[in-house]
C-alpha cells in the first residue's frame, strides 16, 4: 500500500517536463492519474509507461487549458472514472521570455491566458467537487519569477506573480476546509520550457548564461513532499532553485 493509493491526480501539462515527472512520481505513490495537455500522442506514450511500470491508470484527457469547457470536462472525465478529484496540479505553463520595447503582444496575451487563465479555469473545474467531498489538494506551479523579477521576465512573472495570488488567497480562504493548497516556484529546470522564446535579445542573452538547471525530477519530489504529508499539514511555499541560480 502506498501514500497515494486510491487517489485520483489531475496534472496539466503532463506531456513533457515538470508535469510529466509529477505524473511519474504520484503513479509511483499509486495515484491514478489524469494527463491532460495539447499533445494527446505523447500523453498516450506516457499513459501507457505509467500503467506499464506503476500498475495504477493512467487516463488521457486531451486538454487546452485556455478553454473553459475543456478543463470542465477533464474533471468531469475524471470524476466519472475514478469517482474523487484528490489531487489537481495546475502546471501547464508557457514561458516567452521577452523585452517590453520589442513589444512581443501575442506572446503577453498567450502567457495571460495560458498562464492565468489556465490556473483559474482549473480552479473552477476542480475545487466545488474537493469542497462537496471535503477533501483535495490544488497545487499550482509559480515560479522564482513569481517572486522576483528578471531582464526580460516582466510580462512571465506578472502571470506567475499572480499564481502566487491565488494561491495565498485560496489557502486563507480555504483554511477551515480540508482543502490544502501548496504553491511551487521552481528555479531553473532543464525542460523545453524555453524552446518557444522568440525574442532575439532574450536568445542572446542566454548564450553567456551558465547555470546547471534543476532536473525535473526535483520538482516532482517536492510536490510529493507536500501532497504526503499527514492531512493536517498544509504546505504552502516550496521554492525550488538550482545551488548556482542566483
Ligand atoms: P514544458 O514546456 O516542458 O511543459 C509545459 C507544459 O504545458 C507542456 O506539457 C504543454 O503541453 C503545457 N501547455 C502549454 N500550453 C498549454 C495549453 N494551452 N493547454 C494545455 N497545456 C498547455 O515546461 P515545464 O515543464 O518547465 O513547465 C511546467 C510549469 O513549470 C510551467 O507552468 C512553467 O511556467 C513552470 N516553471 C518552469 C520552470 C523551468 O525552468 N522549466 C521554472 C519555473 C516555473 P502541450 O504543449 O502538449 O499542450
Amino acid at each position: 500500500m502506498t501514500q497515494l493509493s486510491n487517489q485520483t491526480a489531475i496534472i496539466t501539462g503532463a506531456s513533457s517536463g515538470i508535469g510529466e515527472a509529477i505524473a511519474h512520481r504520484l503513479a509511483d505513490q499509486g495515484a491514478n492519474v489524469v494527463l491532460a495537455a495539447r499533445r494527446s500522442e505523447r500523453l498516450q506514450e506516457l499513459s501507457a509507461d505509467i500503467e506499464k511500470q506503476y500498475g495504477t491508470k493512467a487516463k488521457v484527457v486531451e486538454t487546452d487549458v485556455t478553454n473553459k469547457e475543456e478543463v470542465e470536462n477533464l474533471v468531469k472525465e475524471a470524476y466519472d472514472s475514478f469517482g474523487s478529484v484528490d489531487i489537481f496540479v495546475n502546471n501547464a505553463g508557457v514561458m516567452l521570455l521577452s523585452f517590453l520595447k520589442n513589444d512581443h503582444v501575442e506572446e503577453w496575451e498567450q502567457m495571460v491566458d495560458v498562464n492565468i487563465k489556465g490556473v483559474l479555469y482549473g480552479i473552477h473545474a476542480a475545487l466545488p467537487t474537493m469542497l462537496e467531498q471535503g477533501s483535495g489538494h490544488m497545487i499550482n506551479v509559480s515560479s522564482v519569477a513569481g517572486h522576483e523579477v528578471f531582464p526580460s521576465s516582466t510580462v512571465y512573472s506578472a502571470t506567475k506573480y499572480a499564481v502566487k495570488a491565488l494561491s495565498m488567497g485560496m489557502e486563507k480562504e480555504l483554511a477551515s476546509t480540508n482543502v490544502r493548497v501548496t504553491n511551487i516556484s521552481p528555479g531553473a529546470v532543464d525542460t523545453e520550457l524555453t524552446d518557444h522564446i522568440t525574442d532575439d535579445d532574450v536568445l542572446e542573452m542566454f548564450k553567456d548564461r551558465s547555470m546547471t538547471p534543476l532536473n525535473a525530477e526535483d520538482i516532482a519530489a517536492a510536490v510529493t513532499y507536500a501532497v504526503t504529508q499527514p492531512k493536517n499539514v498544509n504546505v504552502n511555499e516550496v521554492i525550488v532553485r538550482p545551488l548556482n541560480q542566483s
